[in-house]
């Protein structure tokens, strides 16, 4: 069996799938892509497709090395993104080829359904509480919520209020049987996060998320330490090697990215490791919808999984969302605030390929965001 051409796909709202066909009609489907930059990211999967187009599809491993060490320069997030979505690619045609799920490849179901969190947005605290009230309603028992816009390095009394009240709201929502996890995003600044975790403690958020850029790594344990909330981060890591000082940090959570952090072999090694220092797993996934099939296929075979995210109506996801380019969407059907296991080969899920080449034939350029603070300096996002 043999790879004959590794295709990629510009498709809205801010995706890139990548197809891989072999010269036996099975194709495997991947989502290798960095929010913001995924035409970039195209470029890096057309380069790495030389190294693929010839060879058995199911030599993973070996194609996960030379892929991403084969280059002399390694790392980073457009080639672990590149890599990630071949990866995918290569495992749904293992899959596949096998009549298997990928789950049952990595060593059988530990799980029989996995709990997902809806995100909510509204900056006000009553928009917010309808948000909350809607996930509610559709039967989720965990969202997910910025905490605030734009902050400063030292926040007035009145933004930490503001962060403070919003949670509050969430929960008085929520009630005790539900979650809620709180996003940071890198924003927060250390000092703000060491005021504001601790007037959190009250509310039990499930975690708080990205306190510090994944550049401040280093100050972590400070943060971990100002209070009883347990941290996550990780989106912006890309491999093992880049998860490894996090462990000594006391973070609860770690959150690699199916499509950043080279894919279903490597987050499979990253949980792996999360489990010997007792941190759970909840992959980072605001993305498409192959992102979240091969985030799910982790789920199903990782002991120390906790909870997954996922991109139905997020804000991003303006014109199309995460069912659109599915045959059956019905494997995304979230019951209770769960997903259950998926016997259907590979990833698991059927892409509806036309609806994808008219999608990359009208493409997208979605951009982060550029904030800017008060005085016209540039302002984490
Ligand atoms: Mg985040």
């Amino acid at each position: 069996m043999k790879i004959t051409s590794v295709e990629t796909f510009l498709v809205p709202p801010r995706w890139l799938f990548c197809r891989i066909e072999t010269d036996e009609g099975v194709v495997g489907w991947g989502e290798p892509v960095v929010e913001g930059r995924a035409a970039t990211v195209r470029t890096a999967v057309d380069e790495l497709a030389e190294l693929l187009v010839g060879a058995d599809p199911l030599r993973i491993e070996d194609h996960w090395q030379v892929l991403s060490k084969g280059g002399f320069y390694r790392g980073g997030p457009v080639l672990s993104s590149a890599v990630a979505g071949l990866d995918q690619a290569l495992w749904d045609i293992a899959g596949k080829v096998r009549d298997a799920p990928v789950h049952e490849l990595l060593g059988g179901p530990v799980r029989d359904r996995t709990r997902v969190y809806s995100w909510v947005g509204g900056d006000e605290p009553a928009e917010l509480e309808d948000a909350v009230q809607a996930q509610v309603e559709a039967g989720f028992t965990a969202i997910k919520m910025n905490a605030s816009g734009r902050l400063g390095p030292i926040a007035s009394p009145a933004e930490i209020d503001a962060v403070v009240n919003r949670v509050a709201a969430a929960r008085a929502v929520l009630g005790a049987e539900r979650d809620v996890a709180v996003d940071f995003h890198g924003r927060v600044s250390m000092a703000n996060a060491r005021r504001i975790l601790p007037l959190l403690e009250q509310f039990c958020p499930l975690f708080v998320e990205e306190p510090l850029l994944p550049t401040e790594l280093h100050q972590l344990p400070q943060v971990v330490s100002a209070s009883s909330v347990p941290i996550a981060t990780g989106e912006r890591m890309y491999s093992r090697w880049d998860f490894r000082p996090v462990f000594d940090t006391g973070v609860a959570v770690v959150q690699p990215d199916l499509s950043h952090a080279g894919g279903i072999s490597e987050v499979r090694r990253i949980a792996a490791m999360a489990e010997v220092h007792g941190v759970s797993m909840a992959p980072h996934c605001p993305l498409g919808p192959i992102a979240l099939a091969a985030s799910l296929q982790i789920a199903f075979s990782t002991p120390n999984f906790l909870i997954q995210e996922q991109s139905l109506g997020i804000h991003y996801n303006a014109g199309n969302d995460l069912l659109d380019y599915l045959v059956d969407p019905s494997v995304f059907r979230f019951v209770d605030g769960y997903v259950h296991r998926t016997e259907r080969p590979g990833l698991g899920i059927e892409i509806d390929e036309a609806a994808v080449r008219r999608a990359d034939a009208r493409g997208h350029a979605w951009r982060s965001p550029v904030w800017r603070h008060d005085d016209g300096s540039f302002a984490e996002w």
